[in-house]
């Protein structure tokens, strides 16, 4: 998506870590009309496609789910972190390690948000190692719902998990795919869709 690949080479930076930041228009301070075009492009990539729940994981996921929400007209659900004192109950649960924080954190989701009737589209943010959508599609696995396809923001293609969980047959639809970065230059290359 060429408008998302000028933003992030424009505003993007490039951190030590292979991290990017995108705190200007995706993760802090939230572009709306940018949210909205990628939106509208998820929706376009996967017209024809029945997708009834959205399914992300907090926190940095839950603003852009939302605006796509509106383009597929069905409600949000968010892997919560638990420990949270609001979480209680029946819920499924799975452990994540974060890329950022480098920690494990055990999320969960109501089992009365998500169940067999249910086909869903995961969105997310970025995707790195692949660990939170590993563990998004464990939570899905255990409800027994169907899932429809991934809409990730802006894969990191040298990272390797958006090619390996293609292989494996999954609708993965990465708007921007960042083939490479350097920190000392801030040299952003993207992979050719
Ligand atoms: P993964 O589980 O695929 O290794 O990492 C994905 C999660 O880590 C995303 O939900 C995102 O919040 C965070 N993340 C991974 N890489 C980056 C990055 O380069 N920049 C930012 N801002 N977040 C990242």
């Amino acid at each position: 998506m060429e408008l998302l690949e000028r933003r992030i080479a424009e505003d993007g930076e490039v951190c030590p870590g292979n991290i990017l930041k995108a705190g200007s228009f995706l993760n802090q301070q939230l572009d709306i009309g940018l949210l909205r075009e990628m939106g509208r492009e998820w929706k376009r990539r996967f017209a024809g496609t029945e997708i009834n729940k959205i399914l992300t994981i907090e926190a940095s996921g839950i603003g852009i789910a939302c605006i796509a929400a509106v383009e597929f007209g069905c409600p949000v659900v968010f892997a919560k972190k638990s420990g949270a004192r609001n979480v209680t109950g029946d819920v499924f649960s799975t452990r994540v390690e974060s890329f950022t924080h480098g920690t494990v954190n055990e999320v969960v989701v109501d089992r009365r948000y998500l169940g067999p009737g249910d086909r869903v589209l995961i969105i997310d943010d970025f995707l790195a190692n692949g660990k939170a959508l590993e563990g998004l599609m464990d939570l899905l696995e255990q409800a027994g719902a169907v899932l429809c396809g991934v809409g990730i923001a802006i894969e990191k293609g040298f990272q390797g998990a958006g090619d390996r969980l293609r292989a494996r047959g999954i609708r993965l639809e990465s708007l921007a795919i960042v083939d490479s970065m350097d920190d000392r230059t801030g040299t952003i290359t993207f992979r050719k869709q």
